[in-house]
């Protein structure tokens, strides 16, 4: 177990990198200073932190809040209200066109074998899948892969619906990996079916649960490509019809959704910003997004990112620690089916000659902090992971390079570094884009763990640079 009170046994560790007595004394002091200052910002997270009540008035005021839907509208005047209250030096929305899908009335789905017995399906239609225009109606043709759909012969896929029932391997610690590798079936299987000649996707959830909840999350139409309904099955869904699949591969699978894609809808992205007290001209952002599914509340993905953002310069503003250089919170808006919002705010940094230290997102799910993921060359990589032992207290020091975030991979060569906030990761997917990511599943002290652990990196890189 880790004793998260003895942040002083730090100091040592970092003398072994000094050179002369002087630099070494020199060293220890800012050492000293540095591990006295994040054990404060802990201290402010622990006892009067504030993220929880805005991750619980985000997700039970206002609720799902995807793109263009009036939920989103909301949670930008939340998010400017929320921020004016912390006292910062400059809080403003920055415009953004979005995508505008909606969902429509509940899908449904039956499957109904020779015997003429139906079951229900629960099951949700894809991000940005057209609706199925009345009901479609077709036999089922199960593959685990984009090459077995290539190899089938063409009178076995064509008019059918193609399922893609290729789990998510749990033999993977790390479920973002897993998640990675699943996810072709649901980005791109609607396109592949239908280059087969198929009328319709049916995708297994990306989850590693076992239980009746579909997840939605974005899929693309190829150009040029009939564009086919696709929608998620639940885990335990996708291995039932599997199943009924093996005892009547002829069984007939009606699927109605009447999910559509309106105008793009005019909104934005709310920044809040410390002036830096020494360097304003150079900017740290750390955000989160604002957009959510719109089947739960988005608490994990990504409320909890959110609040953790605005925890950050609340934190240092609490705590009297001036940041040297300017530091954001950017809620971003659009990262789930578009990232106009990740998009616009880098346009406008690179237009208006904007000089951009690091940015960093926490968009894995508010849980257990680990460490940081580091985007940049090794050398700047090493200059982070040197803050490592400031925060091997509190158990947030795994620094790696790695995948940052989203919003923030298009600054990507007008940052030096992009940060990606590293939680536990088992659980996130079990929730994530599905009716089940709610407020109750974000653990207090796990999400002001994280934000303090956010707010101790942002002070280094504001006192330091890179
Ligand atoms: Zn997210």
């Amino acid at each position: 177990m880790r004793n998260i009170f003895r942040p002083f046994a730090l100091a040592g560790m970092l003398l072994a990198a000094a050179g002369s007595a002087t630099a070494q004394s020199a060293a220890a002091t800012s050492s000293k200073t540095d591990s006295l200052n994040i054990r404060k910002l802990y201290d402010e997270a622990l006892l009067r932190g504030q993220s929880y009540a805005n991750l619980r008035d985000l997700c039970t005021r206002i609720g799902g809040r995807l793109s263009g839907s009036p939920q989103a509208e909301q949670a930008v005047q939340w998010g400017k209200t929320e921020m004016e209250k912390i006292g910062l030096d400059r809080v403003y929305l920055q415009e953004v066109m979005v995508p505008h899908w909606v969902r429509g009335a509940k899908e449904r789905a039956r499957a109904t074998g020779a015997k003429g017995k139906g079951i229900d399906f629960n099951v949700c239609a894809l991000g940005g899948s057209v609706g199925t225009n009345g009901k479609l109606k077709a036999q089922v043709v199960e593959v685990k892969s984009m090459a077995e759909l290539a190899a089938l012969p063409a009178d076995k896929v064509k008019g059918k619906i193609v399922f893609f029932n290729r789990p998510m391997n749990p033999a993977y610690v790390e479920t973002g990996r897993a998640y990675g590798e699943a996810g072709d079936q649901r980005r791109s299987g609607a396109s592949e079916a239908a280059k087969r000649g198929a009328i319709g996707a049916l995708v297994r959830s990306l989850s590693l649960a076992h239980d009746d909840y579909p997840h939605t999350g974005t899929m693309r139409y190829e150009d040029g490509v009939t564009q086919v309904p696709a929608a998620a099955l639940s885990t335990n869904g996708a291995d039932q019809l599997s199943q009924l699949l093996k005892a009547d591969s002829d069984l007939t699978f009606e699927l109605e959704m009447a999910c559509q894609t309106l105008p793009d809808v005019k909104s934005y992205n709310v920044v809040g910003e410390i002036r830096g007290s020494k360097y304003p001209d150079e900017i740290i952002t750390v955000g989160g997004h604002l957009d959510s599914w719109d089947l739960a509340q988005g608490a994990h993905d990504d409320g909890t990112g959110c609040v953790q953002s605005m925890e950050v310069l609340r934190l240092l503003k609490a705590t009297g620690l001036k940041p040297e250089r300017t530091v954001r919170a950017v809620l971003f808006m659009n990262e789930e089916n578009g990232v106009r919002g990740g998009n616009k705010y880098a346009e406008v940094a690179k237009s208006a000659n904007e000089k951009h230290l690091a940015a960093m997102e926490s968009d894995g799910g508010g849980f257990t902090p680990r460490g940081f993921n580091i985007e940049a060359d090794a050398a700047t990589v090493r200059k982070v992971q040197r803050w490592q032992p400031l925060l091997q207290p509190y158990g947030s020091a795994e620094f790696n390079a790695g995948h940052a975030g989203t919003d923030i991979g298009p600054l990507k060569g007008q940052a030096k570094a992009l940060i990606g906030f590293d939680c536990d990761s088992q659980r996130y997917f079990d929730i994530h884009h599905a009716a089940t990511d709610t407020f109750d599943k974000v653990n207090r002290r796990e999400l002001e763990l994280g934000g303090a652990s956010m707010a101790a990196l942002v002070y280094l890189l504001s006192k330091y640079g890179l």
